[in-house]
């Protein structure tokens, strides 16, 4: 889709992070919004399909958001983009960058569960970014939901990890998002009352404030995130923060050792219900993707060719786990797989460090050590790899030790285990 149309008006823009721990209904209440925003009118084969939002099939089968994903909608005058952020501690680094594009966060949590590990764990990265939270709590028609536990629950992390005041005072909303019905009140009779999405509408609009934008003209834009298709090649998403980009430009691509090189913008585009569409030019505050800067990486700056400053980069945390992954050495090679040989392997794995950056690849002999934020990051790498056709050996995953102050240092991950008193 086509049309020359700019958007450079901060004010009529809101851009929130949705945060939900895995199950608690956040593809649901997407699609209910891209639904109820008739961002499919005349789409009829989208509507119809059941869960919109979770695009990879790992992602379907798997039920989780591995990489960030950006749906728009337009209610009366103002386009939100809703940032799907990843819930699980092993897309660490996705989370904190996806954040930094907004300004407010849903945080959806179910009536019954209450909040769980992936709910705390996001939201604090949420609210130490200073995010406007708005709360629903959402599958009020299951007949244990306990909705005034839960909320005490909130309430109570709330006081742990806000960081402002402002945060405390967050408004909540009770919904059952698979029957696209909201109210800021619990309904006397949810499942018979009448109700529809819009009141989140309104209070993402009315509490999430317009995107803060830098002062100055000159452009500047966070690589937030790499997309590639074979059509036009690498797609550079993420937040303007000061400035205008605009279709043909020069720009600059800067790191934090200076000037990268210059290039040509290609196609700025924004988001539009799951899809993109192109436009002439858009401002700060904006989430576009563009693409002709060919050779960007993640934490690189986009910037003008007058003003070629550089953002500070969000800091990753370090890789966890290591696993050797190489060409099968058994007799049995080539059984199961199209790409088989050192090579193709070794340019698949550059391949994905384009993209997947909690990841690290090292030659390792004929094959090479990968290093990866968890079990859950790596498995979903060789799952793909495997789809692919790729045929590959791994070995056993190991611990990442560090080196701190001459100690060495084991990473470590806290857990919580609830059971019933008879359990315990
Ligand atoms: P996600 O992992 O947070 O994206 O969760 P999904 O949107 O995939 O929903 C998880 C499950 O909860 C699905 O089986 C949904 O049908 C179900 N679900 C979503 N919303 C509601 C609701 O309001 N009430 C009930 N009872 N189930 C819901």
């Amino acid at each position: 889709m086509s049309s020359n149309t700019t958007t450079e008006n901060a004010a009529a823009i809101r851009n929130v992070a949705i945060i939900a721990h895995v199950d608690h209904g956040k593809t649901t209440l997407v699609d209910a919004l891209l639904k109820q925003t008739h961002t499919f009118s005349g789409h009829s084969s989208e509507m119809s399909q059941e869960l919109i939002m979770d695009s990879g099939d790992q992602e379907k089968e798997r039920g989780i958001t591995i990489t960030a994903k950006i749906t728009s909608v337009q209610y009366q005058d103002t386009r939100i983009n809703i940032i799907d952020t990843p819930g699980h501690a092993d897309f660490g680094g996705e989370v904190e960058r996806t954040l930094h594009m907004a300004d407010g966060c849903l945080l959806i949590v179910d009536a019954q569960e209450g909040p769980m590990p992936q709910t705390r764990f996001v939201l604090k990265k949420a609210l130490e970014l200073g995010l406007i939270p708005i709360v629903v709590i959402n599958k009020i028609d299951k007949p244990a939901a306990r909705i005034a536990d839960v909320e005490d629950q909130i309430a109570n992390l709330f006081l742990e990890l806000a960081v402002n005041e402002e945060q405390l005072q967050y408004h909540t909303y009770y919904a059952i998002g698979r029957d696209g019905k909201m109210w800021d009140h619990v309904p006397e009779n949810a499942e018979s009352s009448d109700a529809d999405i819009e009141p989140v509408l309104k209070a993402i609009v009315a509490h999430v404030p317009a995107p803060r934008v830098g002062s100055g003209s000159g452009l500047q834009l966070l690589v937030t995130s790499l997309e590639w298709d074979s059509y036009a090649g690498k797609y550079v998403v993420g937040r303007i923060e000061r400035g205008v980009v605009t279709t043909g430009q020069r720009v600059s691509l800067v790191s934090a050792d200076g000037v990268v090189g210059d290039y040509s913008v290609g196609v700025v585009y924004t988001f539009s219900g799951l899809g993109k569409t192109e436009v002439a030019s858009a401002g700060a505050g904006e989430i576009v993707a563009i693409t002709g800067v060919k050779d960007a990486q993640i934490g690189q700056t986009v910037t003008d060719t007058e003003t070629p400053e550089a953002l500070p980069t969000i800091e990753l945390e370090p890789p966890t786990l290591r696993m050797y992954l190489g060409p099968n050495t058994s007799p049995f090679k080539g059984k199961e797989g199209e790409f088989t040989t050192s090579r193709q392997i070794g340019d698949r794995l550059m391949r994905e460090l384009e993209t997947n950056i909690g990841l690290k690849v090292d030659q390792d002999g004929i094959g090479f050590v990968v290093q990866g934020r968890g079990e859950l990051h790596l498995s979903v790498l060789i799952e793909t790899m495997r789809r692919e056709g790729f045929e590959f050996e791994v070995g056993r995953p190991q611990v990442v030790y560090q080196e701190r102050d001459g100690e060495t240092v084991e990473p470590f991950e806290e857990v919580t285990v609830d059971v019933p008193q008879e359990h315990a």
